[in-house]
């Protein structure tokens, strides 16, 4: 895409002013002459001739100025004209530029490079042959033809290690005022696009998985409708069977469409920071005693130990309550008929209340961060735990689990099957209040699940608390509620 040099003039031409001058004043002279004339003061001959005479010095002078104009005007039409601090200002904005922008002289040689494409291509001080920066043999090809004042390109390359990345680089000729046979040079700016890329893929498996997921239980309630208008319509037994798996099946549907409404829901306002205040104590106990019933009809025991002082975060009420209520579900629904899922808040007054963990559950536990709090040296957290005694999770599955639709293996079928969007659910509001949230986990010896919510202003700033003991429960001893 080489750039159309035009060398039209512009329609108001700049010497415009100067010929109406001339003519003016050559036409007053003739004027003063012809009254002189007439009025018998000058003889006819001495008109005619200083008549001519001033046309003839109008018109040279016409002349002289039009070519003394014309190159100052070009230079400034072309943009070359630039005074010294304008220079200094393009090499500041060059600079600054957060876009990787290279200068490529004679055999590839890169001349120029900004601080972003030094540190894009990883360039140091010295800065030698773009074909050893940059193995894209395309750009490289399209770098070469500009440089012989071809048109310019734009191509698009990935890699895939050691990154992944998707990178769209242009590439134009620049004629520079040089003398010799090499005037052209490449202007090479390389646009990342790897994150948007990612972001479409991303969309585009979202969509996949989310159909997969809905045709499974469709198909099968299909086949189901099939069956009972066909072979099995008096076949009563089966007929029960079927609308037993078929309400089943109706239900999975109706959790998936929950799950991805409230999914987008929340990635909708993540950006939103909560502007309400929650106490965690109070929630955590409305979450337990709603659950209540589901624990029961596996024999389940929920025990509830309350922070010793209150604990109000900052935060949207339901959303913290959906954090809570999907860690509590989990570790219902992944723990064996009569185990026990202990649930406890507690409100640490030191800084580096998300860094705190509860005690080591088992020495071959694995432990994650699966969304960390940003930086921030006077935010202090109040923390609800949730640990059951399920099967636990590999260690090698923890980064996962947060991932939409991720399900450890083994877990995947069933009509009791998650949907696989609970802890993405959790991640993201959590991130939206600007909390943190973990996860450790043993097989065989359950997992502990541990949100974490900024102290609204007025509790954040009280004192801090002594440090905890070393027990979970213990360490916050406060009301136990055996649910
Ligand atoms: P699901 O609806 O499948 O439970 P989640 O996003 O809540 O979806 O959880 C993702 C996966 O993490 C689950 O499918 C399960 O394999 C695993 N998981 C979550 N919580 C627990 C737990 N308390 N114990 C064991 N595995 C768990």
């Amino acid at each position: 895409m080489v750039e159309e040099r035009t060398n039209r003039r512009p329609l108001k031409s700049p010497d415009r002013p100067r010929r109406r001058d001339i003519a003016l004043t050559a036409g007053l002279g003739v004027f003063i002459m012809a009254v002189l004339a007439l009025s018998g003061e000058m003889e006819a001959g001495v008109f005619l001739a200083g008549s001519l005479a001033l046309a003839g010095l109008a018109a040279v002078y016409y002349l002289t100025a039009l070519t003394a104009a014309e190159p100052s005007a070009r230079p400034a039409e072309a943009g070359a004209s630039l005074r010294p601090v304008e220079i200094d200002a393009c090499e500041a904005m060059l600079e600054r530029l957060p876009i990787p922008v290279l200068l490529i002289g004679p055999g590839g040689r890169i001349e120029r490079a900004n601080p972003s494409a030094r540190a894009f291509l990883g360039l140091g001080a010295e800065r030698g042959l773009l074909s050893t920066a940059l193995r894209q043999p395309r750009v490289l090809e399209a770098v070469s033809a500009a440089l012989r004042g071809e048109r310019g390109a734009a191509v698009e390359y990935s890699t895939l290690a050691p990154l992944e990345s998707h990178v769209r680089a242009f590439v134009e000729p620049i004629r520079l005022d040089v003398p010799g046979p090499m005037p052209f040079r490449a202007m090479l700016v390389l646009a990342d696009d790897t994150s948007s890329k990612r972001a479409e893929r991303m969309r585009a498996d979202f969509l996949a998985n989310a159909s997969h997921e809905l045709r499974t239980p469709l198909a099968s309630l299909s086949g189901f409708l099939e069956t009972l208008q066909g072979p099995a319509h008096d076949d009563e037994e089966a007929r029960d069977r079927f609308l037993a798996i078929m309400k089943e099946q109706t239900e999975r549907m109706r959790r998936l469409i929950d799950d991805l409404l409230s999914l987008s829901r929340v990635e909708m306002n993540e950006h939103v920071a909560p502007t309400g205040s929650v106490e965690l104590n109070d929630l955590a106990r409305d979450v337990t005693e709603a659950l209540r019933l589901v624990a029961e009809r596996r024999a389940i025991t929920l025990e509830l130990t309350l922070a010793d002082t209150p604990a109000q975060v900052r935060g949207d009420h339901d959303q913290i309550y959906e954090v809570v209520e999907n860690l509590v579900e989990n570790a219902i629904k992944y723990s064996p008929d009569g185990s026990q899922v202990r649930i406890w808040v507690e409100a640490p007054r030191t800084r580096d209340g998300a860094e705190h963990m509860p005690e080591r559950m088992d020495p071959q536990s694995g432990r994650l961060t699966l969304s960390a709090p940003p930086l921030d040296p006077d935010a202090r957290f109040a923390v609800v735990r949730v640990r059951d005694n399920g099967p636990g999770i590999e260690r090698r599955y923890l980064p996962r689990l947060a991932e939409r639709f991720f399900r450890v293996d083994g877990q995947k079928s069933g009509p009791t099957a998650g949907t696989g969007l609970g802890l993405a659910i959790v991640k993201h509001i959590v991130s939206r209040h600007r909390g943190g949230f973990t996860v450790e986990s043993a097989p065989g010896a359950g997992s502990v699940f541990s949100a974490f919510f900024m102290l609204a202003p007025a509790q954040a700033t009280a004192p801090p608390a002594p440090p905890s003991g070393t027990g979970p429960v213990e360490q916050t001893a406060g009301a136990v509620t055996k649910v």
